[in-house]
């Protein structure tokens, strides 16, 4: 494409609010044939909500939540929000019956983030781990027939569960649901008669993965993936000749922005994510996948 053609198109792209960072993402968007979509906050709102939390242990609720929510404190998660907003809504009711205090607001030393599956941290001298049964099995934490019990009747509701360790047990858990996008599965049929496939790669586990990806029309799930991973499978795709764009918003999915030949970051992202990507759909609305292949389909057909 012609200079003129590219600032054209990238023009047209920020007035319908997709920031197209440059003329190579344009040249190659339009020969996209598999787009490959991160889960939690691309496919889904990104704003989970608690629905369900369980103790597996005699401790209080009130203390369960006090070192979940430390645990949770410093991170930027959308799980972590989710929890914090809902353990503060439920020691409003606790501190309206008992006497107010302000231990809730401990937050854990050596506070580590674990991509893909949790995080650690000290509260007072117990170690607290928040995150997935794959946190759990990195620390030799065992999860008993009950928890799992808990943890696949949920999954089957196409909710995410966490589990909290404390001092090497479960102590309880927690379960979120995540709803998807409205416009998700009319652009993932679009796209199908566009002659695009599309593939679901997510972090989080495989029973609920398929349950989100069957909401919204996906047939290739790829679940239980690091970072790394996302990327890799990016490159597999890329081997087998397709030319991939990726669609991500997370930290998690940067390798893989930066791999695909077109990555595309969800505005309401994270900046990382944002940095990583070629083009900004700054209105988070998966229909806008559609308008970037257009503009750069418009853009090499010379239509302007
Ligand atoms: P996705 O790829 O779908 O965006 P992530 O890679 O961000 O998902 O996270 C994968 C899984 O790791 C989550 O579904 C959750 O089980 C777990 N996880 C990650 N971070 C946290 C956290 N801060 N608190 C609890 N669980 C977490
Ligand atoms: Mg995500």
């Amino acid at each position: 494409a012609t200079p003129t053609a590219v600032m054209v198109a990238t023009g047209k792209g920020a007035s319908l609010g997709v920031l197209i960072k440059g003329g190579n993402a344009l040249e190659k968007a339009h020969k996209v044939t598999a787009i490959v979509f991160d889960k939690t906050g691309t496919l889904t709102v990104g704003k989970p909500e608690v629905v369900s939390v369980m103790l597996f242990s005699s401790m209080s609720m009130e203390d369960f939540c006090d070192m979940a929510i430390a645990a949770e404190a410093n991170s930027e998660h959308p799980i972590a929000k989710a929890f914090l907003e809902h353990a503060r809504m439920l020691h409003q009711k606790i501190e309206s019956n008992n006497q107010p205090n302000n231990q809730h607001l401990k937050e854990a030393r050596d506070f580590e983030v674990h991509p893909g599956t949790g995080v650690s941290g000290k509260v007072g001298d117990k170690m607290v781990l928040v995150g997935n049964k794959r946190l759990m099995q990195t620390y030799n934490v065992i999860v008993d027939p009950e928890i799992e019990d808990y943890i696949s009747e949920n999954e089957q509701l196409a909710r995410t569960c966490v589990l909290v360790a404390i001092d090497g047990k479960v102590a309880g858990a927690f379960a979120v649901t995540d709803p998807v996008k409205p416009e998700a599965e009319q652009v993932i049929l679009y796209l199908r008669s566009m002659g695009i496939s599309s593939i679901m790669v997510t972090g989080d586990n495989w029973a609920t993965a398929t349950a989100i990806a069957k909401e919204v029309g996906i047939e290739k799930v790829i679940a239980e993936t690091d970072p790394v991973g996302k990327a890799d499978r990016i490159k597999e795709l890329q081997m087998n000749g397709l030319t991939v764009a990726m669609v991500g918003d997370g930290i998690n999915d940067s390798p893989a922005l930066v791999a695909a030949d077109v990555g595309m970051a969800i505005g309401a992202g994270t900046d990382v994510a944002i940095e990583a990507a070629d083009i900004v759909l700054i209105k988070s609305n998966l229909q806008d996948v559609v308008t970037a292949i257009d503009l750069s389909r418009k853009t090499i057909s010379r239509v302007w």
